[in-house]
Order: C-alpha cells, then sequence, then structure tokens
C-alpha cells in the first residue's frame, strides 16, 4: 500500500503559501482514492500555527523540521530536512509544490533515498492502488501519462492546476523531527525584491495582459508612439493589476536596439520559447498571435484580441473574442473607463 507524505516550507509570516494549499488539496484527494494514510511535512522557523492552519486536512500525523537554519531557502537544508521528514514518514508518495525551492531540493533528495522523482505533474491518477502522473513535454505540445514502480516517488506539483485546500483550522499535535544542521557555505542574509509597481508578473493575476510588437511600430499617422505606448500599457497594469506577458518581437527589440517598452524583459515572453502561463483570462494586444507565440497560451481560460488586421492569427481559431481595432484607442477607453 503507498503511504503519502506532502511537504510545505511555512512563510516568514507563519502561514502556507497558496502553492502549498493546492498540492496539499491534491495530496487529500489523493490519498482519500487510494485509502492510503498521509502524512504532513513541515519545514520552517517555527510551524505551529501554520500545521494549525491546516490540523483538519485528515492527516494522519504532522512532522516538522523545525528552526531558523531552515527558515530560508538554502540547498543543503532544504535537502537534510526533506530527506528527514521523508526518512521519518516511510512515505512511498512523496508530493511537494513545484516551487523553486522544492524544485531545487527534491532532485538532490531523490538521490539519498534511492528514490525516483517526476516535476512538474500536472494530474494525478489513482490506478488500482497505485498511481498514474501526467505532465506536458516539448512546450506543452505532448502530454505523457506515467508510473514507476520505484519507491520512493517524489512529484513536484505545478502552480494552478489543483484546487487549494480549504477548512477550519484546530490544533496540530506536531512532532518534531531533529535534524543537525549541515555545514553551510551559503549564508541568506535578507531578500531584495522589485517594487510592487516594477513587478509585473503576477502568476496569481486574473487576467493575462499581453503586449505585442505592434505597440513599437509605425501607426497611421507613419510615426511610432512608444511613450504612449508605454504609458496606457502602465496605467492598466496599474488600475487592474493584470499580470504582463510580451511577444517575443517586442522584447526581442531590446537586444535589436530598437524602440522598447522599457519595463519588459525576456521573463515577460509568452510562447514556445517563453513561459505558459495560467490565467483565468486574457488579453492580447498588438500581437499578431503566430502558433509560436500562441502555444504559450495553452493554459489561458477567456483569450481575446486587438488587432487592426482582421486576418491576423487571433481571428483564425486562436481567440475566443477578436476585436478588429486601433489597440491605442481601445486601450485608452477602457483605462478611462476603468479610472
Ligand atoms: C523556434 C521559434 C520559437 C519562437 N518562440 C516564441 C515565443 O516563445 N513567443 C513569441 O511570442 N514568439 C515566438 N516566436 C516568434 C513568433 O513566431 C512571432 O514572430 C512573434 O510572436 C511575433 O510577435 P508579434 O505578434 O508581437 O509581432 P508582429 O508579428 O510584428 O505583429 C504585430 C501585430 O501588431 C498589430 N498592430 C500594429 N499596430 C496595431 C494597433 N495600433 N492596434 C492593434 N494591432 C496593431 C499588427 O496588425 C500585427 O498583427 C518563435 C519563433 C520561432 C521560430
Amino acid at each position: 500500500m503507498e503511504t503519502l507524505l506532502v511537504l510545505a516550507h511555512v512563510q516568514d509570516d507563519g502561514a502556507l503559501s497558496a502553492a502549498d494549499l493546492e498540492t496539499l488539496g491534491a495530496a487529500v484527494g489523493l490519498a482519500g482514492a487510494l485509502g492510503a494514510p498521509l502524512t504532513v511535512g513541515l519545514m520552517g522557523k517555527a510551524v505551529q500555527a501554520a500545521a494549525d492552519s491546516i490540523a483538519t486536512c485528515g492527516a494522519q500525523a504532522f512532522l516538522a523540521v523545525e528552526g531558523e537554519d531552515f527558515a530560508t531557502a538554502r540547498y543543503a537544508t532544504d535537502v537534510a530536512a526533506v530527506e528527514a521528514l521523508a526518512r521519518k514518514s516511510g512515505a512511498t508518495l512523496v508530493l511537494a509544490p513545484a516551487t523553486s525551492r522544492f524544485a531545487r531540493a527534491l532532485p538532490g533528495v531523490a538521490v539519498r533515498l534511492d528514490g525516483r522523482i517526476e516535476t512538474h505533474v500536472c494530474a494525478l491518477t489513482p490506478a488500482e492502488g497505485t498511481l498514474k502522473i501526467q505532465r506536458w513535454y516539448y512546450r506543452q505540445r505532448m502530454q505523457a501519462t506515467l508510473d514507476r514502480a520505484q519507491r520512493p516517488w517524489l512529484l513536484t506539483l505545478d502552480r494552478g492546476v489543483f484546487a487549494p485546500w480549504s477548512g477550519s483550522p484546530g490544533t496540530a499535535a506536531v512532532e518534531k523531527v531533529e535534524v543537525a544542521p549541515p555545514a553551510c557555505r551559503t549564508q541568506v542574509v535578507g531578500y531584495e525584491t522589485p517594487d510592487a509597481d516594477a513587478q509585473t508578473i503576477r502568476p496569481d493575476a486574473k487576467l493575462l495582459f499581453v503586449a505585442g510588437a505592434g505597440w513599437t511600430r509605425k501607426q497611421a499617422d507613419g510615426q511610432t508612439h512608444v511613450p504612449e505606448a508605454e504609458k496606457l500599457i502602465r496605467d492598466f497594469l496599474d488600475l487592474t493589476r493584470a499580470s504582463l506577458g510580451s511577444s517575443k518581437s517586442l522584447v526581442d527589440q531590446s537586444s535589436e536596439s530598437g524602440a522598447v517598452i522599457s519595463f519588459l524583459s525576456h521573463f515577460n515572453q509568452v510562447g514556445q520559447t517563453g513561459a505558459t502561463p495560467r490565467h483565468p483570462k486574457g488579453l492580447a494586444t498588438c500581437c499578431h498571435g503566430e502558433e509560436p507565440h500562441t502555444v504559450g497560451w495553452r493554459f489561458i481560460g477567456e483569450r481575446r484580441a486587438i488587432n487592426l488586421d482582421a486576418n491576423c492569427g487571433w481571428a483564425i481559431g486562436k481567440a475566443d473574442v477578436l476585436y478588429v481595432a486601433d489597440a491605442f484607442q481601445v486601450m485608452a477607453r477602457v483605462n478611462e473607463l476603468l479610472k
């Protein structure tokens, strides 16, 4: 029979993140379907408040590696903590959110435990007392269903796929797992984060706003209007808190010395060689909607686009709604209405 361990890092404020709750939701569902016992493994400076917040999730046990050494992301301490939790729980299946922190540490843990790991898991299907998982390959063009005989099997679960666990808090009986902090060469001295306004990639936003190269092209008057484009996009983002995506052509312009939208970087690029974000809605502006771009829209729920060209890619099955219109005019009016 399988036994499950679900892992979470406690945040600085003592709470669990949205990604942790999604993974917990998936683990609770899987444990129920398999009839398998579930253990929660927490790591952080102090874990009791987080454990209490999920006390009624149905886990048989709460294990914790606690202390200052395990508060921040660092490969050596994260690997030591997860290894100790996995050994203590005796789990055959170890689930964790695909955060940068777990993505970095878990492959090393799999080696130490002589287990195997699958990353970016997007579906868990119980099958005859065991498990099949799904993940995408080749930039979300091929989906594979996998199982494995080797145990423990470690899985990092993608964000935005599983419904987050929700339930009433309680009092969790947390068992501490002692881990001697390993010799560390890395000292975490603090965080440096961009201003909230400078951070344009917002994975939790309801809307993805994509800017294409058309924003920097010559318009009907024969001129470019890049400062105006910047202001329209910036105002819209400020008003809606949408996440900002871009086409490759637009972000490439900075390296080609073209006119650029100053707050865009390659991190914003959506598509085959960019990101595949997950948002309920998406609005593409001044972007042609070519396949290498729209393949990155696979997980966007409702898609709309604004383009001058009625024959652009969005019109041929890539969008639910295409507004054949001047995006400068449309966005100016939309911002006015939003204000
Ligand atoms: C191997 C490979 C990988 C690639 N990976 C990616 C990727 O990850 N992401 C990606 O985006 N691309 C990718 N591409 C490039 C992709 O094929 C397109 O070249 C790119 O997406 C085009 O960007 P664009 O639509 O912004 O620009 P353009 O094709 O120049 O389109 C600009 C659009 O703006 C419209 N427009 C102009 N002015 C206005 C206005 N005032 N109002 C409304 N509309 C207006 C025009 O009608 C036009 O449709 C890849 C290509 C290859 C070969």
